[in-house]
């Protein structure tokens, strides 16, 4: 028998390791920027996933003690297990990424476009509790523009998997600038983390900023002039 402190080591041990080597190789940013999948991850159908999530979650609440045959009770298996699959962690399929279309820059705009202010909703993935705020996205066209509703829906695409926000950050601005074959692309977001307010420390008032600058993004008097279009 391994004693109890031993096991603990052991476990960090494996996790660091788990980590560290052979999972990630060489691309460090990649494996952190690609949500980990599993690689049946879409094996099961949505429904199939729907039926497992409403067994598992009613699993859950019995065993928190709570009595599923209470009318409030019995349908929350089943209203999560779609919340989940339809709804909140709807953006880890692909097959629910936003089509987009992109037109040519007819008006010859060639300054940086901001879209500021746009409420996403997301979840944390050590927790599964909500992370909620404002993205701002902007890009300065490389001769395609694209239009203005679609970087809001790109966004809530990538809020709707259980995220961590530096992940999110980048896995909407690497979608933009594939998208717009540009690397002029910036994203900011600032979100309050239940996690952060709700349990753990529970600071209310916190709330955390992420940030990418891309290409032309990165000169200091871009990111003067971008933080000049977000102020009130
Ligand atoms: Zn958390």
């Amino acid at each position: 028998m391994i004693p109890e402190k031993d096991l603990k080591i052991f476990k960090v041990n494996e996790l660091i390791n788990g980590f560290n080597a052979n999972d990630i190789g060489d691309d460090h940013l990649f494996s952190g920027l690609e949500t980990p999948m599993k690689k049946d991850a879409f094996k099961l159908s949505d429904k199939e996933k729907k039926q497992r999530i409403a067994h598992l979650f009613e699993e859950i609440m019995d065993v928190l003690g709570l009595d599923l045959t209470d009318d409030s009770l019995k349908g929350t298996p089943n209203r999560v297990a779609k919340m989940y699959v339809d709804e909140i962690f709807s953006g880890l399929n692909p097959a629910n990424k936003p089509k987009i279309t992109l037109f040519d820059n007819k008006y010859q705009y060639n300054q940086m476009l901001v879209e500021k202010n746009i409420s996403f909703n997301s979840n944390c993935e050590h927790h599964f509790v909500p992370i909620f705020g404002k993205a701002h996205v902007a890009y300065i066209s490389s001769g395609k523009v694209i239009g203005l509703s679609k970087l809001n829906r790109i966004v809530q695409h990538y809020a709707k998997r259980p995220q961590v926000q530096e992940r999110l950050t980048n896995q909407i601005a690497e979608d933009l600038k594939h998208i717009l074959g540009t690397e002029d692309v910036a994203v900011i977001l600032d979100a309050k983390h239940l996690c952060v307010s709700s349990r753990g420390i529970k600071d209310e008032s916190s709330t955390t900023i992420t940030s990418y600058y891309g290409g032309k993004f990165g000169a200091p008097e871009k990111i003067a002039e971008l933080q000049n279009y977000l102020k009130d």
